[in-house]
């Protein structure tokens, strides 16, 4: 039994409250969905316990595959205990095909499909929207070491390959996502969350979005994409 102690922070869709234990904290997974750096905001019926049951299922899935996580156990509805990590104050973005900020960014055609996945550095921080970075700002600005770096990006790689295959199988494309790692120990590991809040998933036949992007474009059945997707992945909400 494990209790909950002082909040520690509030993210837009999730709270993180230290545990009676040093090294656990507790992740809540709210209802809050927001988009455009917390512009758009609104409360999605279920899509806590959606994205905390998503989440538990592909950190486990990535566990179990060698990529070591901050997840421990789920404990709720919408709860799951995970480490406490020293977060690097980077978004690592890997894109196997383009849409989204590339494409205004860049003026690169929407659709377009890499020969090999692009990864990006996006510095964690709302005022500034979230600025596209490179390698030297983080070592310059001693977000993170050389090092760190490289470990980022491979692991991220790796986690595309992962991923890419196990949505493949269940007739979905794992179009470009976005994941946090956080220091433990000496160790470089996967924190935060993978769920549609923080990817994009189309479904291989007709191309339709199933994640933040219906809630982005005003497309509806938000909470509705996510149970299609976790119900393909064999995901029991
Ligand atoms: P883009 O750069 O095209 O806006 O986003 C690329 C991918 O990373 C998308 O799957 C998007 O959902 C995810 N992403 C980028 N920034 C954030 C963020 O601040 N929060 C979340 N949840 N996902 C993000």
């Amino acid at each position: 039994m494990i209790n909950k102690g002082n909040l520690l922070s509030e993210g837009k869709a999730k709270s993180l409250f230290e545990t009676d234990q040093q090294e656990k904290l507790l992740m809540v997974y709210r209802d809050d969905t927001s988009a455009f750096d917390g512009k758009k905001k609104e409360a999605l019926k279920g899509k806590g316990e959606i994205n905390n049951k998503f989440n538990a299922h592909i950190m486990k899935y990535l566990e179990d595959n060698g990529i070591q996580t901050h997840h421990i156990e789920t404990i709720s509805e919408n709860e799951s205990l995970v480490r406490r990590l020293d977060m690097l104050p980077v978004e690592c973005v890997v894109r196997n095909i383009a849409t989204g900020s590339i494409c205004r960014r860049l003026g690169v055609k929407q659709g377009l499909v890499f020969e090999e996945p692009l990864f990006e550095f996006f510095l964690k921080d709302d005022d500034l929207g979230d600025p596209l970075i490179n390698d030297n700002h983080i070592i310059a600005f001693k977000w993170g070491t050389a090092d760190e770096i490289e470990i980022m990006k491979e692991k991220t790689l790796i986690i595309n390959g992962l991923l890419c295959k196990i949505f493949s199988e269940v007739g979905l494309t794992l179009v470009d996502y976005k994941v946090e790692f956080g220091r433990s120990g000496g160790d470089i590991i996967l924190g935060d969350e993978f769920t549609p809040d923080g990817c994009r998933i189309w479904d291989k036949e007709t191309g339709e979005s199933l994640d933040k992007d219906r809630f982005r474009k005003d497309l509806g059945d938000v909470v509705e994409s996510y149970q299609i997707v976790a119900h393909k992945l064999g995901i029991s909400i």
